[in-house]
């Protein structure tokens, strides 16, 4: 296959202002003796305020996926356009302020220090993050006060993680998510840790995101988390296809 390159990727028509996520053709092959094709020609889209489910065995490329998406790792060829931005000609820095700008990440384990206050957790989100312009007037403890109010959990500021629930901890981390306001959440089976419970705790409040028009990519083996997302799709063997939900 002839790869694509960047120049010609910047001669391509930028998507719409309502797509938060476009690539086109997007392959990732790893070297390996044979190469591994761990993304074939991927053309996936996700507009503005979608709830969209990944599902695919062990080993299909979902990690690979979640990766490029979230700027860890680039295409081998295709373009990949996030929030307007063509990210396949930008620099690590270029891509580490663009990550931190338009994504919040949320993981299986919620990565929480154990002896900080939930607050704290939040707040420290935005100690290694550049600040915003316009966002001078509230101070960081305020604006996770106001992320935690958002994730229902106010009242739960004080506390130490470890006297929460894994709902109520997986919400403090997508709290913490919430803090730089991306455009994108990008959630890697984020409620692989819970009972089932706790899991409808974390998708009641997915649903609540979206109706605020919070753009989630979710990445899952749960049938049931799944099918709460508003799309589904499939990967498998690297290759997307699409489902009705
Ligand atoms: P999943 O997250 O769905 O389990 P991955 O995206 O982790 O799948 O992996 C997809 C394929 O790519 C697998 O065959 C895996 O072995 C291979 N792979 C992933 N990372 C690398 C790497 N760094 N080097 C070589 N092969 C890799
Ligand atoms: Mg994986």
């Amino acid at each position: 296959m002839r790869p694509r390159s960047a120049v010609a990727a910047t001669l391509e028509q930028p998507p719409d202002a309502d797509t938060v996520i476009e690539l086109r053709s997007v392959c990732r092959t790893f070297d390996a003796e044979p190469p591994v094709r761990a993304l074939q020609d991927v053309e996936l889209t996700v507009r503005r305020g979608e709830h969209l489910s990944i599902v695919g065995p062990s080993g299909s490329g979902k990690s690979t996926l979640l990766n490029t998406l979230g700027l860890l790792d680039r295409p081998t060829s295709g373009s990949y356009w996030l929030d307007g931005v063509l990210t396949n000609a930008l620099g690590d820095l270029e891509r580490t302020a663009l990550r931190g700008s338009r994504i919040g990440f949320v993981f299986q384990s919620f990565h929480l220090l154990p002896y900080r206050t939930v607050e704290e957790n939040v707040t420290l989100a935005e100690t290694y993050r550049a600040p915003r312009p316009g966002r001078g007037r509230s101070t960081r403890a305020e604006r996770a006060r106001e992320a935690l109010v958002q994730v229902g959990l106010g009242h739960r500021c004080g506390f130490l993680p470890g006297r929460l629930s894994g709902g109520e901890r997986q919400r403090v981390a997508i709290a913490r998510a919430l803090m730089g306001e991306p455009a994108l959440l990008l959630c890697d089976e984020p409620t692989g840790n819970l009972d089932t419970e706790n899991t409808d705790s974390v998708l009641a409040l997915f649903d609540e995101l979206q109706s605020q028009g919070m753009t989630l990519l979710v990445i899952t083996h749960d049938d049931a988390v799944s099918r709460r997302a508003s799309r589904r799709v499939r990967i498998r063997d690297g290759r997307l296809s699409q489902e009705t939900v």
